[in-house]
């Protein structure tokens, strides 16, 4: 796996990759309300315009994708997963791989 490569002078969260042209396809639902407490485990930088989090909740995780956007960020998430699966799509979307 590639490493994911951080600016130290300017950034502390990693940066996802430009789309591929292999690229899979995530699909986005709107958020899933109901779900008591969630934990971020990973986030991209918000120096872009689209934020990403990976996120567990409970034994699962998920990924929500942020668009900041004047008045209200648009806020999209993927079905849960199981941990590791989550944490499969996560390194795939980092590197442009899915999105
Ligand atoms: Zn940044």
């Amino acid at each position: 796996m590639r490493a994911i490569v951080v600016d130290p002078d300017e950034c502390l969260s990693p940066h996802w990759e430009m789309r591929r042209r292999d690229q899979v396809e995530l699909v986005w639902h709107k958020p899933f309300e109901g779900v008591g407490r969630v934990r971020a485990l990973a986030w991209t930088c918000d120096c872009r315009a689209v934020v990403y989090e990976l996120l567990q909740a409970g034994g699962q995780a998920f990924i929500r994708k942020t668009t900041q956007a004047e008045p209200i960020p648009e806020v999209e998430e993927t079905h849960r997963w199981p941990i590791e699966e989550a944490r499969r799509v996560w390194h795939a979307l980092l590197l442009g791989e899915m999105r």
